[in-house]
């Protein structure tokens, strides 16, 4: 089992969970031309601290969750670790997306 990013990223990127991964295994990279992050299955520890981090609950807990995008993580991980960390934007501001359009 590994955490998972999902498609609620997807154009918003905040990137607070990255400051408090202790094993840096989420990567910043574009998907379908919008910004997204997504977490390394072979590096996460499971350790949970980064889902509470994220405003707009774009963390799910299992592969479970939504096994779609637990192979999208999966497939993008190896390009994504290439990209330079990206500056995190403040949890307390509104997503770019309408609150209906957060999938
Ligand atoms: Fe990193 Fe822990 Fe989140 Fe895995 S569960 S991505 S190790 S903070």
């Amino acid at each position: 089992m590994t955490f998972v990013i999902g498609d609620k990223c997807l154009g918003e990127r905040y990137a607070t969970c990255v400051e408090v991964c202790p094993v840096d295994c989420i990567h910043p990279g574009e998907y379908e031309d919008q910004v997204f992050m997504i977490i390394d299955p072979d590096e996460c520890i499971d350790c949970a601290v980064c889902a509470p981090e994220c405003p707009i609950d774009a963390i799910l807990e299992t592969e479970d969750d939504d096994p779609k995008w637990t192979e999208i993580n999966a497939q993008l991980a190896e390009a994504f670790m290439q990209n330079e960390p990206v500056e995190a934007r403040p949890a307390n501001e509104p997503p770019r997306k309408p609150e209906n359009q957060l999938r």
